[in-house]
C-alpha cells in the first residue's frame, strides 16, 4: 500500500468508525450531498465576526438570529481560549460555528524551519479548537506574497505541499474537522489563485480532511467563470466567501457588478450544502447595508 492509499484508507476508517461528528458529515457536508434549489433548498448564510452591527458578540448574534443568519465564522487567533465563551453564547441559539478563518502564525511553505514549525504548532492548536466547536474546517493559504522566504513555485514544492496537507488533513479528521484551502487574488497570494487548482491539490492529497473553498471577491479577479470555478471543485468544495465585487464591501454596494447568479447556479446544481459566509466591510450604516445585502443575495439565489 503506498502512502496515498494508506491516507485514503485511514480517512475512510475514521469515518466508518463513527468518529466524525454529525456537523462534519451533515452540517458542512461537501457538494454533491444536497438537493439543490430546484427543490426549494435555502442558502445557508454565515457571518464573520465583524459583519453584524452590535457592541458585543451577544448583540451580534441577536441581530443575526433576527435576520435568519444561522452561521458564525470566527477568526482562529486565540480560538482555543474562546471555545467555552463561544459554546456558551451559542448554546441557546439557532446559530452554529461554520468555518474558522485562519489565525495561525507562520506558513506551510516557509523555507525557514522555525517558521514552518510555528505554523505546524499554531495551526494544530486551532484545528483542535475547531473540532471542539463542530466547525467544518480551518481556512488556510499556503503562502501570502508578503511571506518570505518561501519555497519556490516548482513541482517539488507542490509535491511537498500535497504531502504536508495530507498529514494535516489526517490530523484534522481525527479532530472531527478539516482544513480548507483558500485561493486568493494575485495581489495577495500568487501561489494559489484559482478554485480548480485548489481542488486538484485536494484530489492529490487524497484525504477527506483536505478541502477547498471559493471567495467571490478573489474569484472576480482570477476566474473567467464563477460557474466553472465552483463546478470544477466538485466534492472538494467546503466553503464560500462573499463580498461586493469591486471594493469588497457588502454585496450590493458596488451596484450591478454584484451579480452572483452564475456562481449560485453552480452551487445549486452541485447540491452544495455548505455555507456562504460574509467577509467584507461596508461604507454605510451596518443596520442598513447588512439587511440590504442579505435581501440581494437571497433574491439572486431564488432567481437562479
Ligand atoms: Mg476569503
Amino acid at each position: 500500500m503506498d502512502r496515498r492509499e494508506f491516507i485514503r484508507k485511514s480517512a475512510l476508517g475514521v469515518a466508518a468508525a463513527g468518529i466524525l461528528p454529525a456537523a462534519l458529515l451533515e452540517g458542512c457536508a461537501p457538494a454533491g450531498t444536497g438537493t439543490g434549489n430546484k427543490t426549494g433548498k435555502k442558502m445557508k448564510i454565515s457571518f464573520q465576526e465583524g459583519i453584524a452591527p452590535g457592541d458585543t458578540l451577544a448583540d451580534k448574534f441577536d441581530f443575526m438570529e433576527a435576520h435568519g443568519v444561522q452561521g458564525f465564522e470566527p477568526n482562529g487567533r486565540g480560538l482555543a481560549g474562546r471555545v467555552g465563551e463561544i459554546k456558551s453564547l451559542l448554546s441557546s441559539r439557532d446559530i452554529e460555528v461554520t468555518a474558522i478563518c485562519a489565525g495561525f502564525e507562520g506558513f506551510i511553505l516557509a523555507e525557514n524551519p522555525e517558521t514552518k514549525e510555528l505554523f505546524d504548532r499554531t495551526m494544530r492548536e486551532i484545528i483542535v479548537a475547531a473540532g471542539e466547536l463542530g466547525s467544518c474546517g480551518v481556512i488556510m493559504v499556503p503562502a501570502f506574497n508578503r511571506q518570505t522566504p518561501c519555497k519556490p513555485h516548482t513541482q517539488e514544492t507542490r509535491d511537498y505541499l500535497v504531502e504536508q496537507l495530507a498529514e494535516l488533513g489526517e490530523f484534522a479528521l481525527r479532530n472531527g474537522t478539516a482544513v480548507i484551502l483558500e485561493p486568493l487574488n494575485r495581489r495577495e497570494a500568487f501561489y494559489l489563485r484559482q478554485v480548480a487548482d485548489a481542488a486538484s491539490i485536494c484530489r492529490d492529497a487524497a484525504c477527506a480532511g483536505v478541502t477547498c473553498m471559493g471567495d467571490f471577491w478573489h474569484m472576480t479577479w482570477e476566474e473567467t467563470s464563477d460557474y466553472g470555478a465552483f463546478y470544477s471543485a466538485g466534492e472538494h468544495l467546503r466553503h464560500v466567501h462573499i463580498a461586493s465585487r469591486g471594493n469588497r464591501r457588502m454585496p450590493g454596494e458596488d451596484g450591478p457588478s454584484d451579480d452572483y447568479t452564475d456562481g449560485f447556479r453552480a452551487l445549486q446544481e452541485m447540491g452544495y450544502d455548505g455555507w456562504v459566509s460574509f467577509e467584507c466591510g461596508t461604507d454605510g450604516d451596518r443596520l442598513e447595508t447588512v439587511p440590504a445585502a442579505l435581501e440581494l443575495i437571497r433574491s439572486q439565489w431564488e432567481a437562479v
